[in-house]
């Protein structure tokens, strides 16, 4: 039963993760009176605890990159692991061709999405927890929003603008019947913390170890405390006909690596196993009149080069442009949201045309062996950073990693000789 009028707002965000509360800070530090809704509550578990160099640059905006530090370990980059081969590569953000940002942090998310929590509350916006929005029914001048607070009781917000920041529930996305499954990366994850895994020392100290096998891939995550964030990721084939409980299943996956359970031997599991299936989508449209989906909630993109938050907080910088602007000037607003649209679209592209080869020969070949001809490697690194966006700096190099993958997967598919070590594994292409 609804007891009170509608309390009205300027913007009202749906979920208190990266996306939502990113633009709820800098919505209320414009003086924007704005209400950010989260259904759990702070601190509260989530997956996605590797994050990217390039992502720094939002946390000295949000002025808490020294929080952000003090929580997390150090993550000067990422390192790759063939079972098959045994190869092992290391990408130090050093490297990379932009030198701003060269290194990173893996963060225990409960606490990191605390921080942004409590940032957003900071900068003025209204924020409260328990609460989940149950409905949103969309208006000329202000939409109602509809949600169930800590106490069980309705209430309803009167908004000129919504958010959805609501992740992978994608509350809007779901309403509106516009989310589609991506069918390049069907896969599904199963992750767990542990104590007591070998971590890495010297050099690769800190970084997060990517361990590539026949099927998918393993990523192993070092957090404070000496806890290991481990996990794995597969394509249809990893799971099909295989029974048993998520910590069964996972077990197995652990056992069949030889270059991840040689680091696990002792190691003790923390909690229980977590799956997550039916992977990556995005919705047809990410924006409509008085609304806009940001981070998970608009499109998802498979996490092996730990992209995830830094696409949902550049979401949450945009999204607060285009409320910002719509409140103002809804043509403006509209503009702003197609521009917002392309550049995500752009950046997801651009990452996953790596995600999608990751499994192919002729890719793995080249990640596993990487060259700096044409500053190739350095240019990757550069992607694998978070720079995403793509700059006159990086075109050369990414477009020659391009033309070598291409040439490379003509010649294996010919069988013409191209030495250097055999590939990790026989997926074809698109
Ligand atoms: C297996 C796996 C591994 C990953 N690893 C990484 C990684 O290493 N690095 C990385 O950067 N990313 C990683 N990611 C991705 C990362 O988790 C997400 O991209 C990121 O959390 C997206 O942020 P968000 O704010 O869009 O959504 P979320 O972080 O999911 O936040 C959404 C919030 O909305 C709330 N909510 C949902 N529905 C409602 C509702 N109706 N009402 C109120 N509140 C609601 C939720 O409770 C949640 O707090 C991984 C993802 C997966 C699945």
């Amino acid at each position: 039963m609804t007891s009170a009028p509608a309390e009205p707002c300027d913007i009202l965000v749906v979920g208190g993760g990266p996306a939502g509360c990113t633009a709820a800070a800098l919505l209320a530090e414009r003086g924007r009176d704005v209400v950010l809704l989260e259904k759990a509550s702070h601190p509260r578990f989530h997956i996605g605890e590797s994050l990217l160099p390039r992502n720094t640059a939002i946390f000295d905006r949000l002025g808490i990159t020294a929080e952000v530090g003090a929580l997390g370990v150090p993550k000067p980059g990422a390192e790759f692991v063939s079972d098959a081969t045994g190869q092992q590569v290391r990408y130090a953000f050093v490297d990379g061709l932009d030198k701003v940002f060269t290194s990173s942090w893996q963060v225990p998310r409960a606490e990191f999405d605390t921080l942004l929590f409590r940032t957003a509350a900071a900068r003025g916006a209204r924020v409260a927890e328990q609460t989940r929005v149950t409905g949103i029914s969309f208006g000329q001048e202000r939409s109602l929003v509809t949600a169930i607070g800590p106490d069980g009781a309705e209430r309803q917000y009167a908004a000129r603008y919504v958010l959805d920041a609501s992740g992978r529930d994608t509350l809007l996305a779901s309403k509106l019947g516009t989310r589609r499954a991506n069918k390049h990366n069907n896969t599904a994850a199963l992750f767990a913390h542990y104590r007591g895994v070998a971590r890495r020392g010297g050099e690769l100290e800190g970084f997060i170890s990517v361990h590539l096998a026949e099927d998918g891939w393993f990523w192993l995550i070092p957090l404070p405390d000496d806890v290991m964030s481990v996990g794995f990721v597969g394509n249809q084939a990893a799971f099909k006909g295989r029974k048993g409980t998520p910590e069964q299943l996972f077990q197995a996956r652990l056992d069949s690596s030889p270059s991840v359970s040689a680091r696990m031997r002792g190691a003790e599991r923390l909690g229980g196993v977590t799956s997550t299936g039916n992977f990556s989508y995005d919705a047809a449209r990410s924006w409509g009149e008085g609304w806009a989906m940001i981070g998970d909630s608009f499109a998802f993109v498979d996490p092996v080069f730990s992209s995830g938050v830094l696409l949902a907080m550049t979401a949450g910088e945009m999204g607060a442009e285009v409320a910002d602007a719509w409140l103002d000037d809804p043509a403006a607003g509209r503009a702003r949201a197609r521009r917002m649209e392309r550049d995500l679209r752009h950046a997801m592209a651009r990452i996953s045309w790596l995600i999608y080869r990751i499994n192919t020969p002729a890719l793995r070949r080249m990640f596993l062996a990487p060259s700096n001809k044409l500053r190739m490697r350095d240019g990757l690194v550069s992607l694998l950073a978070g720079n995403l966006r793509g700059t006159r700096q990086t075109l050369l190099p990414v477009l020659a990693f391009k033309t070598v993958y291409r040439l490379l997967s003509l010649a294996l598919r010919l069988g013409l000789p191209v030495g250097g070590a055999p590939p990790a594994q026989a997926q074809p292409a698109e």
